[in-house]
């Protein structure tokens, strides 16, 4: 089933009612933060559990924060909103939830952030899965740069940022891979159009610090503590040179949509087997577990939602 009803303006109202002028401030010039936050279904307990609500509610109000974006809500408020807009589309299968922060003046010709009204909207969807993480992935490196944090704050999801992720990811899929690799001015790795990156040597696990310019993501956040808590494994924080990844032993990608995807190649060529490796396959399966809410241990991640 598709969604009937939408938070908008401040109110819910029928989904296909939640409509914004063409003159809207956001449309023209990208000053929105917006999450991807998902709702798993638990055939088992009959229940969806939604991920991390309240860290990406944070990450969003970060955002809003550098957009100069005043909404009149709370992380709380926003999750108590969030679980009224699941109830009243009684959703029972995987959901795909979007909160939108947005410049919503109408007038055109205003490259400021003060003094311009904001507003807050929110609709979710039903969705499967984002990219295929059942098999090792094929990706190039964009001859498109990751924007730095220099020209627009790169570590809250800002919308005009993805421009460049779609061009990335346009770019990538065109010329028959599945994703895009960004670098960074510096040349070093920064992470996928829409997903952080883990690399995998000798069991150790590196990954791009933050300042590499890539998104603060919460499945990274989570990958991090489950490699280190549940398998032990040593985590780094330090610059990748992308002749590192052809080299590396194991690859995988994260983010809510894409959840944990393994990277079989690059630039045409293989990581380690060119399949999914075994540290990958057991990060895939912790993580699996505590986004469905089958892991106690991590129930606090979740939120039940009906
Ligand atoms: N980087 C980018 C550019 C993204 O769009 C996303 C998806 N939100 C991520 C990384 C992963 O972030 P998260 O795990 O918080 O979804």
């Amino acid at each position: 089933m598709n969604s009937s009803v939408a938070f908008f303006k401040g109110k819910f109202i029928p989904y296909e009612n939640a409509n914004l002028h063409i003159t809207t401030h956001a449309l023209h010039y990208g000053t929105s933060v917006f999450e991807g936050i998902r709702g798993n279904w638990n055939e088992d307990k009959k229940t969806l559990f939604v991920f991390r609500m309240k860290e990406h509610y944070d990450r969003l109000l970060e955002g809003c924060s550098m957009l100069m974006l005043d909404i009149p809500y709370t992380s709380e408020e926003l999750c108590k909103i969030t679980l009224e807009l699941i109830e009243k589309n009684n959703f029972k299968e995987d959901i795909y939830i979007r909160p939108l922060a947005y410049k919503s003046e109408e007038l055109v010709a205003n490259l400021k952030l003060q003094d311009l009204a904001s507003d807050f909207a929110l609709v979710a969807v039903p969705f499967g899965l984002y990219i295929d993480s059942n098999r090792a992935i094929n990706c190039c490196t964009s001859s498109w740069r990751r924007i730095e944090d220099t020209m627009i704050p790169t570590r809250c999801k800002i919308g005009g940022h993805y421009v460049n992720s779609i061009l990335a990811k346009t770019e990538a899929t065109l010329s028959g891979f599945d994703e895009a690799i960004f670098l960074t001015q510096d040349g070093y790795v920064s992470e996928g159009a829409g997903e952080n990156l883990f690399l995998i040597k000798n069991n150790t696990i590196i990954i791009p610090p933050v300042s590499a310019n890539n998104l603060s993501g919460i499945t990274r956040d989570s990958v991090i503590k489950l490699a280190a808590e549940e398998l032990n494994l040593t985590v780094i924080e330090q610059n990748i040179r992308r002749s590192e990844i052809y080299l590396a032993d194991e690859l995988f990608l994260t983010g809510t949509a894409a959840h944990v995807t393994a990277v079989g190649s690059l630039d045409n060529r293989k990581i380690g087997s060119g399949d999914v490796g075994p540290i990958t396959k057991s990060i895939q399966e912790l993580y699996f577990d505590c986004v469905t809410g089958n892991n106690s241990k991590y129930i606090n991640w979740c939120t039940a939602a009906n």
